[in-house]
């Protein structure tokens, strides 16, 4: 399942992704369709379905990096608040079955329902280059 999986191909590096944060551990990029700019993902390294499979010691270490990116991706976009989700099981929302850490950035004037788009890999770039410098 590993193999297939697309987060275990991005944690490889066989598939492409704007990686903001790696160790060997954990690694965190950005969302290909963001709900708001610098919205970013925080997953383990090694394949973890959800929040049931994955050992305390790995989710404690990973959170001690989502709390360290989410202030970089505050700064980084210049964000109001930040919020920290992670989806359980299709009827949660979850989509990709590799454990996951949304961070995604918050402001006044971007609420409301906005259709979620692909953004583009240098658009993408220029936004990781933007978060990593606060890191
Ligand atoms: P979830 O619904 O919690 O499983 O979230 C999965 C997230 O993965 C969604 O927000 C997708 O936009 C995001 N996503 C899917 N494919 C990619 C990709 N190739 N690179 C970055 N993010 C992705
Ligand atoms: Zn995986």
């Amino acid at each position: 399942m590993a193999r297939s999986c697309l987060f275990c191909r991005i944690a490889r590096k066989e598939a492409p992704a704007s990686i903001i944060y790696e160790d060997n551990e954990v690694m965190a990029f950005l969302d290909i369709r963001p709900v708001q700019e610098g919205h970013t993902l925080v997953i383990p390294k090694k394949h973890q379905k959800n929040i049931y499979a994955i050992s305390e010691e790995t989710v404690a270490y990973l959170f001690k990096i989502v709390k360290k990116i989410a202030w970089a991706v505050k700064q980084g976009v210049d964000a109001q608040g930040i919020s920290i989700i992670q989806n359980n099981e299709s009827a949660a929302g979850q989509v990709v079955f590799h454990f996951h850490v949304h961070i995604i950035p918050r402001s006044e004037k971007y609420e409301g329902h906005r259709s979620r788009q692909i953004s583009e890999t240098p658009q993408l770039e220029e936004v990781a280059r933007k978060i990593r410098q606060f890191l």
